[in-house]
């Protein structure tokens, strides 16, 4: 019994997705006028997206950024916005 339920499990773990689960009609960025360069959403972006140097703009990478919004909640300048593509 555990054992059938173990088998679905990992098998569909295994499966591809048939659509990519990041949606692709809003992206997050980082305001160059707002953005301070505290750090403080590199650090919390959990797929390293964001880079940047201290007192500098930071940026977000498309390709890595998973679009949680985690960083946008967190920047207390808020520097970065949500951009919806209509
Ligand atoms: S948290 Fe905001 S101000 Fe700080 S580095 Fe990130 S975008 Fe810039
Ligand atoms: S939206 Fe999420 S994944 Fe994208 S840069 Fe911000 S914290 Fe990282």
């Amino acid at each position: 019994m555990l054992k059938n339920i173990l088998s679905r499990l990992i098998k569909k773990a295994d499966e591809k997705p048939e659509t990519n689960p990041v949606p692709a009609h809003y992206r997050y960025q980082i305001n160059a006028d707002e953005c301070r360069g505290c750090d403080r959403c590199k650090k919390i972006c959990k797929v390293g997206a964001i880079s940047g140097e201290r007192r500098k703009v930071y940026v977000i990478d498309e390709e890595k950024c998973i679009k949680c919004g985690t960083c946008m909640k967190w920047c207390k300048y808020k520097a970065i916005q949500r951009l919806d593509f209509v």
